[in-house]
């Protein structure tokens, strides 16, 4: 719920991220991208995923920046992965050359929920979820994404691993608390599936040598986790080597 909220964003919120910083940063993301596409041959039709776009800062720095390579503004398409209703509408104000229009190309039986044509061309579909995402050429970014992620936390017993888990705290009133699970319970794996194409993930994160990173932040301090659910930003470090693992990375 935390993101369905309000905008966490900046000195007002509770954390910033490099695209809000600085343009520059969304436009060497944008060179990356012109390289890699390039390399590819530059196909006719290439898609720019982005997953967990936040206000939109970083596709916007892209697209004005790839408005300088007039063929590939014409090849691409754009589509952002956004849960947040509240996001994706200050998204759109970013990016859309007329509010409240879906872009002409729209057809029937896609599966984003909202579209628009944007001041610089291309077109930007909305998803709820990466599968909804059409099949094609798809180059992800992701950008502070995996660490808002919901997580698994486990600990080491006499009686091997068992999950951590949150509980109602039966002593005080209106707290939660962690319990570790009696026995063995799910845990699920996470599936990235690509159709070709390549991803580019910067985050907060390690190569499998960290153990529990799971934190809170609440007005740029930390903050309990387990205080205020759905009022604090809950992350925890990204690990690299399990996400290479899954997408055959370098
Ligand atoms: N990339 C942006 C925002 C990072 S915050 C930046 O760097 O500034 C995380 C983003 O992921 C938010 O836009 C949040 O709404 C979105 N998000 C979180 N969980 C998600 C999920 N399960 N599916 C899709 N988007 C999600």
């Amino acid at each position: 719920g935390y993101y369905i909220h309000s905008d966490v964003f900046g000195v007002a919120g509770d954390f910033i991220t490099s695209p809000e910083i600085s343009q520059m940063f969304g436009e060497l993301i944008a060179i990356w991208f012109v390289n890699e596409w390039m390399m590819i041959g530059a196909p006719e039709n290439v898609q720019l995923v982005e997953m967990g776009p936040g206000r939109g800062t970083m596709a916007d720095d892209m697209l004005r920046a790839f408005s300088k390579f007039p063929e590939l503004s014409k090849a691409l398409s754009v589509h952002l992965v956004e849960v947040s209703v509240t996001l994706s509408r200050l998204q759109e104000e970013k990016l859309s050359a007329t509010p409240d229009q879906p872009a002409p190309s729209s057809k029937e039986g896609e599966l984003h929920y909202k579209s628009c044509l944007s001041k610089y061309g291309p077109c930007v579909y909305w998803y709820r979820d990466i599968k909804d995402v059409p099949a094609g050429c798809n180059m992800f970014v992701a950008h502070e994404f995996f660490d808002a992620l919901p997580i698994h936390k486990f600990q080491k017993t006499e009686h091997g691993w068992r999950e951590v888990l949150v509980d109602i705290d039966p002593e005080t009133e209106n707290k939660l608390r962690f319990v570790l699970a009696r026995g063995d319970t799910p845990a699920s794996k996470l599936a990235l599936k690509e159709h070709g194409g390549c991803a580019l993930i910067a985050d907060y994160g390690h190569h499998g040598d960290k153990q529990d990173t799971f934190r809170g932040f609440k007005d740029h301090a930390l903050h309990e986790v387990l205080e205020n659910p759905g009022c604090a930003d809950l992350t925890s470090d990204v690990d690299f080597s399990y996400l290479k693992q899954h997408t055959d990375g370098k």
